[in-house]
């Protein structure tokens, strides 16, 4: 039997560390958990191994104190790191501006390159540089590597990526279209080049999880995708506006007084499907629509009018269309939502088999008819997996 090789994932945010011990090879993942209130008084992690959880409820000081007691969970309740053949640690990373188009190996140049990209990201890198930073220290004896949401859309046409600002000025900030979700919307692609068994396939992924993003993809390339210069732009979002007019800013700091920060906060985390119906999960949603609630029926109204119009306008973008493929919490999860996304659209090929549709299940799997032009499918996304194989790819 050949030795068993595993890759240590982690995602580093402001006050969290999700991580997962993935089995590249097999597609699994062996051990996976979370540390969160990093910094508070109380702190709380999460530890699962072999469907085993185990919680501790100590403050946690900082992200190298959150990481060095998940090493010791690691080291009480196993998997043991050493014999899970840990050969590389993969490091998500938010932001990799115009200088990351794959994964990189992490050295003092790459991370000084990642922390110079922050006023891109400045909720997001800071935090993933922690990560990198205290990984390199506690585990300094295996690669780091770093994958990054953006590297999947770096190499958008001009014509995608350019906004339509002053060149001056877009060129001094950087502004322009980097996207987000990179990471799930190749790995998802792939799996559905993979599973139709053609690498030419004109195709539309919806990632709709508390972000949502729509990509085109087309021969495993991006040629669109609806978020921008932040994660901000696009579709309507569990707590985020996605598009809006630019002015709504102008009006609000001239007419209500509100602040930039303000502003910022309003957009990010009191609009979307929250500023609508006071909920940004989906399934509470649907509850408020059954009591008889207007603004939630408007809301998912909202939500699934934007979603059409993607679509329209991707398949526009690539001359045609031939899969559209569901992921991410609701993305997998929600038959409505995925009925009122394509409904209308069967002028564009688009012929969703109702009962598929509305069959539940973990698996990859197709829910358009035997005679719909577009294949439509649900592929649950794995970003962890998808960093592991890509940390792998560069050992
Ligand atoms: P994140 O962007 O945080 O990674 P996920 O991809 O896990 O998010 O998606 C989380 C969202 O998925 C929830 O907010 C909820 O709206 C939605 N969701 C999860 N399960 C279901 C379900 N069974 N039905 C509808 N929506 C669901």
């Amino acid at each position: 039997m050949s030795a068993s090789r595993t890759v240590l994932v982690i995602n580093s945010g402001s006050s969290s560390i999700k991580y997962q011990l993935v089995d590249p090879d097999a597609g699994t993942a062996r051990a996976s958990g979370l540390v969160e209130r990093i910094g508070e008084s109380a702190g709380h992690i999460e530890h699962r191994n072999d469907g085993e959880v185990t919680e501790r409820h100590d403050r946690v000081t900082d992200h190298g104190d959150g990481l060095r007691q998940v090493l010791e969970l690691f080291q009480e309740v196993g998997p043991d790191l050493a014999e899970a053949g840990i050969v590389a640690v993969g490091h998500r990373v938010v932001q990799g501006g115009r200088q990351f188009a794959g994964p990189a190996l992490v050295d003092d140049d790459v991370v000084a390159t990642i922390e110079r990209l922050s006023p891109l990201a400045p909720l997001h890198n800071p935090a993933n540089l922690r990560g990198i930073q205290v990984g390199r220290t506690l585990l300094p004896d295996v690669p780091h590597v770093v994958v990054f949401d953006t590297a999947f859309f770096q190499g958008l046409p001009e014509d995608a990526a350019t906004y339509a600002l002053d060149r001056e000025v877009a060129e001094k900030y950087s502004v322009r279209r980097y996207g987000a979700h990179g990471t799930s919307h190749q790995y998802v692609s792939a799996q559905v080049s993979e599973m139709l068994g053609r690498d030419d396939l004109r195709q539309i992924v919806l990632h709709l999880g508390n972000g949502a993003s729509a990509s085109a993809v087309v021969g495993g390339r991006a040629v669109d995708t609806s978020m921008g210069l932040t994660p901000l732009e696009g579709l309507v979002m569990g707590t985020r506006t996605g598009d809006i007019d630019p002015a709504t800013v102008f009006h609000l700091a001239r007419n209500a007084g509100m602040s930039i920060d303000e502003v910022d906060d309003l957009f990010n985390k009191r609009s979307g499907l929250k500023g609508l119906t006071g909920e940004n999960d989906l399934r509470q949603v649907h509850r408020l629509i059954e009591e008889g609630d207007a603004a939630a029926k408007l809301g998912l109204g909202v939500y699934t009018h934007r979603l059409r119009k993607y679509v329209g306008a991707y398949a526009a973008v690539m001359g045609g269309l031939d899969a559209l493929t569901f992921t991410a919490g609701v993305g997998e999860n929600d038959a409505v939502v995925r009925a009122g996304a394509v409904a209308g659209l069967g002028f564009l090929g688009i012929e969703l088999d109702p009962e598929k549709n509305a069959a539940r299940s973990k698996e990859p799997r197709v829910i358009s008819t035997d005679g719909s032009r577009v294949t439509v499918l649900v592929v649950p996304t794995n970003e962890e997996l998808a960093i592991a194989r890509q940390a792998m790819s560069l050992l």
